[in-house]
């Protein structure tokens, strides 16, 4: 897409490794244009280790802030001035805002989850979770659907150390580990009001297949199901729970509206986050 750059346009950013796949530039830049704000958003390759190092460069440069992904979510927390309540609870660090040489760390990914959920009617309080995955986007879900009174979220994960590591790391105590063999999956998914999927299978590009997909079957007609995989739009999973009459929601209402939480929290603007992902949901599809 086109920016337009002036002497005074704001630097922000995405750091990452690997990060040049990034859909932020498109949303942010999107997003940016849409408000009439002069700020530019870039795609920054940033190298494990590197995390501190380029904290310092984007202080020297004058960025106003950045977004994190893999690997730097987790080593950006000691580095910050300033945590937000999520990226305390998560011990992760999505956004950096800097303002005046400090650098606030804030997590949106768990609200931008919750906010996807809630367009589609479905409130976590009160309902049995089964949860696929323990790694980075497991956690803040896990924790996010905990804080917000979901009874029960069975953390289900191919390496059970990472599902006892998250479960333990819940204050109230709604987490439980679990394994991911088909036969547990079942018997848990009979309880389920949601179903959400944080493993990588079913993404695009080789990130494998679920070889079972009978414990959709096995869940209540009411029950809903998340996939936080965006591309494609429609997983395996996705279309076995619309065979069976299920709400299905891809990650892209999480993706976008983490994106919105960041740019509120960058620029300090106050967003219609609902009218800015239905702008920004078709460019991204069209990408897809
Ligand atoms: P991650 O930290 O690398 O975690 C990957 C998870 O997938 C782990 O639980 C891993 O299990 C599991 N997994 C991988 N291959 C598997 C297999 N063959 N069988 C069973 N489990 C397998 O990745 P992440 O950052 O959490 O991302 C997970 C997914 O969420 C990705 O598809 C990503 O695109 C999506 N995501 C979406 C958003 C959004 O905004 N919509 C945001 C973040 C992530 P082990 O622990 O056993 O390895």
């Amino acid at each position: 897409m086109l920016v337009e750059l002036r002497n005074t346009t704001r630097k922000l950013c995405v750091i990452g490794d690997p990060v040049l796949h990034s859909k932020s530039p498109l949303i942010h830049n999107t997003m940016l244009a849409a408000l009439g704000l002069d700020y530019v958003y870039l795609c920054q390759p940033v190298p494990a280790g590197e995390t501190a190092a380029w904290l310092s460069a984007a202080k020297c440069a004058g960025y106003a802030g950045f977004n994190a992904t893999m690997p730097h979510k987790e080593a950006l927390v000691p580095l910050m001035d300033g945590l937000d309540p999520d990226a305390r609870l998560y011990g992760a660090v999505n956004t950096v805002c800097l303002r005046e040489g400090r650098a606030l760390g804030c997590n949106t990914d768990g609200l931008g989850f919750l906010r996807a959920l809630e367009d589609a009617g479905v409130r976590p309080e009160g309902r049995k979770v089964v949860l696929l995955g323990a790694g980075g986007a497991a956690k803040a879900v896990a924790l996010k659907l905990a804080q917000q009174g979901a009874e029960r979220v069975w953390v289900c994960n191919r390496t059970a150390e990472k599902a006892q590591a998250l479960c333990a790391q819940d204050p109230a105590g709604r987490l439980a580990p679990a394994d991911f063999a088909p036969e547990t999956l079942r018997r848990l998914c009979r309880e389920a009001g949601l179903l959400v999927n944080c493993t990588s299978l079913g993404m695009a590009g080789g990130g494998g297949q679920f070889e079972d997909l009978g414990f959709v079957d096995a869940m209540p007609p009411e029950a809903a199901v998340f996939d936080a995989i965006y591309h494609p739009a429609e997983t395996a999973l996705l279309s076995r729970a619309r065979a069976g009459g299920h709400t299905a929601l891809n990650g892209l209402g999480m993706l976008l509206y983490q994106a919105v939480f960041a740019l509120e929290h960058f620029t300090g603007a106050s967003i219609d986050a609902a009218a800015m992902a239905r702008r920004v949901a078709p460019l991204l599809a069209a990408e897809a």
